[in-house]
């Protein structure tokens, strides 16, 4: 039975988690709904996709807390496994006022999806904590995360083999380091013990471009959409990021970085939608997000930020004409409500679950391309498979070749001189391609770009063989490959 569920205010008019105004899904019930479209057009018999559809476990438990000011409080906390078809399972822990354990399923159950669509071995979970974050203290937090993070070793539900976490909305490298560090003094004798979470600090065995890797992951696909003529002309635009504009909502770890991608690549980002306010750029070249950045960092927000027009109502700014629209904070975002007003002609879903059914059903009949979570924001947990990797490696990534390859672009390099000789320059394309660095930055970021385009061309390809959405596509990978995998390995006993 699908269910209904009140709207909650999270933060601020936009934020909410879910929307019931004109019937929207709750978020649990818009994957399972998702699922269920693309499990119709399937092959996979109907019980092993109830299998592969189920939350395989979820855990709940209260994490007492000793307050500065001496009171004690209970706090709730949760994790979820949604499959186990791979081992160990992934997926970030939330820190907010509102995470239930529907939330946290559903998350989980995308995050099993994800990985299927970019063929990262892990099956998905979920964790959360129910906490306002801006109302605890840093110590306060860190008490929080470190006996949440006891409560998961001791039910057996953490460790590198088994549950890995990494930052979600509310959580990052700081957080993962306190996680890093129980768990390490916890199992002292795990060898592996630093694959146990992703995301940390680099000092902490983190690894570098994990930071950015859901920004860029967005904008690879981005890029491959607008290189390719036949689909951006159904949409009325032409190829190329270069010149087209965005409107970006949230401007945490993904919608920033996603935001420098593009306005790197010549595209022009004209609004930002914050929780506490917005920005709309009236210049027509687009925002400078080198300034934008360094206000928010240094403010906390993007109110009061020069030459720019600022706006209180930020759930207008989703509205605003633009090419493409991309919504990087919480589920939902998009609903029955206001679906009919957004003017975007692509939808690039940074974030988990941006838009409602209803939302998804409203902006496909007017043409809208959208382009799916399952994919667009699957960078994140693609790196921090690299990092897992080059935790149980034990070794940075370049640190065995680079002075090989050096050596071999040397000789490459005086070859090409003795080639172009006599007062021929080589040209600086080449030049710039051999001199390109072989640091463990350059390993991630062509890992990362070489899973988003094979993830984004399996997707495409599914989606003009069966002539669906790109969203049912990649629900439809994601389902035939846990279904192979799960057929495969057979069913124990
Ligand atoms: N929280 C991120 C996501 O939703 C990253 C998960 C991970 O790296 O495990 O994809």
């Amino acid at each position: 039975m699908l269910s209904f569920k009140r709207p909650v205010l999270l933060a601020g008019r936009l934020f909410r988690n879910s929307h019931s105004t004109n019937g929207d899904l709750s978020f649990l019930d818009s994957v399972d709904h998702y699922f269920n479209k693309a499990a119709e057009i399937s092959s996979v018999d109907k019980g092993l996709l109830a299998f592969i559809k189920a939350c395989n476990s979820i855990i709940k438990f209260h994490v007492p807390l000793k307050r500065a000011c001496g009171k004690l409080e209970l706090i709730e906390g949760y994790r979820a496994q949604h499959s186990h078809h791979r081992l160990p399972v992934k997926g970030g822990i939330r820190l907010g006022p509102n995470v239930d354990a529907n939330e946290t399923m559903a998350l989980a159950a995308l995050m099993t999806y994800k990985c299927a669509v970019v063929n990262v071995p892990f099956g998905g979970a979920k964790g959360s904590v129910r906490i306002d974050p801006s109302k605890y203290t840093s110590t306060e937090k860190e008490a929080i995360l470190r006996r949440y993070t006891v409560e998961l070793v001791r039910r057996n539900y953490m460790g590198p083999a088994i549950d890995v976490p990494a930052p979600d909305y509310g959580t990052g490298s700081l957080e993962m380091a306190w996680i890093k560090d129980t768990y390490s003094f916890l199992r002292h004798t795990d060898i592996n013990a630093s694959g146990c979470v992703t995301g940390k600090p680099i000092s902490e065995g983190g690894i570098q471009g994990r930071q950015e890797a859901t920004g860029l992951g967005a904008f690879f696909v981005l890029r491959e959409f607008f290189n390719d003529e036949d689909l951006v002309r159904k949409v009325g635009l032409t190829r190329g990021v270069k010149d087209k504009t965005f409107i970006v909502q949230g401007l945490g770890n993904v919608g920033l970085h996603a935001s420098e991608f593009i306005h790197r690549a010549g595209g022009r980002i004209i609004a930002i939608a914050e929780r506490h306010g917005g920005l709309v750029d009236e210049t027509g070249k687009g925002l400078d997000i080198e300034v934008v950045k360094s206000y928010h960092k240094k403010n906390g927000t993007l109110n009061g930020l020069p030459n720019v027009k600022n706006i209180t109502d930020t759930e207008k700014i989703l509205e605003l004409p633009c090419d493409v629209l991309i919504p990087a904070a919480l589920e939902s975002q998009i609903h029955s409500g206001n679906a009919d007003r957004i003017k975007a002609k692509v939808i690039a879903e940074a974030a988990n679950g941006p838009l409602t059914p209803a939302a998804d059903k409203i902006l496909e009949g007017k043409g809208v391309v959208i382009l799916p979570d399952l994919l667009v924001n699957a960078g994140g947990v693609t790196v921090s498979y690299f990092e897992w990797l080059k935790n149980l490696n034990h070794i940075e990534f370049g640190r065995m070749t680079r002075r090989m390859e050096e050596h071999g672009k040397r000789v490459l390099l005086s070859a090409l001189e003795n080639q172009y000789g006599n007062g021929h320059k080589i040209p600086t394309s080449l030049r710039d391609e051999l001199s390109r660095g072989n640091t463990e930055v350059d390993f991630v970021h062509s890992g990362l770009e070489e899973t988003m385009v094979t993830g984004w061309e399996n997707v495409k390809k599914t989606a003009q063989e069966k002539g669906c959405s790109f969203r049912k596509a990649a629900y439809l990978v994601a389902i035939e490959r846990i279904a192979k995998s799960i057929g495969d390995q057979g069913i124990f006993p």
